[in-house]
């Protein structure tokens, strides 16, 4: 990544690079786990090192973290490596042990942002300190919830904050084990433009194949940095294993990833445009998603005639099905003669699906 943009707020108060790249595995294991860790990543972009020490696991039974204990490994690795240090808290207690090991930096994790009870606790814990907080969104996509957390740090005088994207749980099971749902992020980011935004792709991703394409496309939306999942021996991680990828992966990584921040004359411009183009990506992307998705159903109903003996071709169904799109298109300001084509199309298709599979 070459290309660094002018920092803004606490960022350049503590003197980090654009983009912030913070890396370190998912949690803290054993002292040598996390020395090791920290001396690979050591020389590399990232310049915060994360560990979980307490994991709030959504099923009890898996890996709850080393506790206390950590602290003492991260201040070792912060000595040794001169890495900034970050390590999430659930609660007063956690806050309590983090800022006594000198913890730089604290993030909150999603099952905590839903419960405006514990947050305010834990901004209650920092008020007025100038420890940054880095606000993960909550676990569904509610971005009241999200900002409601990031205004009870404010009001705690707590003020250096950023926020990070780590996806969103679905019940239907997805390409991603947290869907992005980059929308509800660049509202964030738009009403709050000088909050710093970063990805964790690792969560969202819940795989490490598809790292690095989401956090280009970050990048490409103008976040202000990354945190990733690292660890020397992915595969034998106690948690979070199939997401996490090596130090030497993320070194590539960093290097290989863009910055298309212009910068001089015309930048301003060039900036908005390019960021409109990914959201207009992002769109165009979830269409793809959502017509598949029509189509399986078609499928579905196509198997369903063809089990009952029913004509493909349903014309009354059909022009209720054109009369509704027709009324909602009205309120998003969609012209009667776009919906008539595109769901011309699209009903045309469906068709096609469904005499597939009745003549088959
Ligand atoms: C983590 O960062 O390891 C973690 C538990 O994250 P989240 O709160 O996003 O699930
Ligand atoms: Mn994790």
């Amino acid at each position: 990544m070459e290309n660094k943009k002018e920092l803004r707020n606490w960022l350049d108060a503590f003197g980090l690079d654009h983009p912030l790249v913070i890396a370190g595995p998912c949690s803290a294991e054993t002292e040598e786990q996390v020395l090791k860790i920290a001396h690979q990543l050591k020389d590399s972009d990232a310049t915060v090192f994360r560990a979980g020490i307490w994991k709030p696991r959504t099923r009890p039974g898996n890996f709850e973290g080393v506790g206390a204990l950590g602290l003492k490994w991260m201040q070792r690795a912060k000595e040794e490596t001169g890495m900034l240090t970050t390590t999430e808290v659930a609660n007063a207690n956690h806050v309590e042990l983090a800022l006594k090991h000198d913890i730089d930096i604290l993030w909150i994790g999603a099952r905590t942002t839903v419960s405006p009870f514990i947050v305010q606790d834990i901004a209650d814990a920092l008020k007025g300190t100038d420890k940054p907080v880095l606000i993960k969104n909550p676990v569904n996509p509610d971005l009241a919830l999200w900002l409601g957390a990031v205004e009870r740090f404010y009001t705690a005088d707590v003020n250096n904050l950023g926020v990070i994207h780590r996806g969103f749980s679905t019940y239907e099971k997805t390409r991603y084990r947290n869907n992005p749902e980059w929308q509800v992020a660049v509202d964030l980011q738009n009403r709050f433009p000088d909050l710093p935004l970063i990805l964790d792709p690792s969560h969202i991703a819940g795989r490490r194949d598809i790292i690095f394409e989401l956090s280009q496309t970050a990048l490409d939306l103008n976040y202000d940095g990354l945190m990733i999942e690292t660890h020397h021996n992915p595969d034998k991680a106690w948690s979070d294993a199939a997401q996490q990828i090596t130090p030497e992966t993320l070194i590539k990584y960093t290097e290989d990833l863009r910055i298309r921040k212009e910068v001089g004359e015309a930048a301003e411009f060039k900036n908005k445009i390019n960021t409109l183009r990914t959201q207009i990506d992002v769109v165009d992307h979830q269409l793809i998603e959502m017509l598949g998705k029509r189509m399986t159903i078609a499928d579905a109903i196509g198997q369903l005639k063809k089990d009952h003996n029913v004509a493909v071709l349903q014309s009354k169904r059909w022009n209720e099905i054109l009369g509704k799109m027709i009324l909602q298109g009205e309120e998003k300001n969609l012209s009667e003669e776009f919906i008539l084509r595109v769901f011309k199309a699209i009903h045309q298709e469906s068709i096609n699906h469904q005499e597939k599979i009745i003549n088959n």
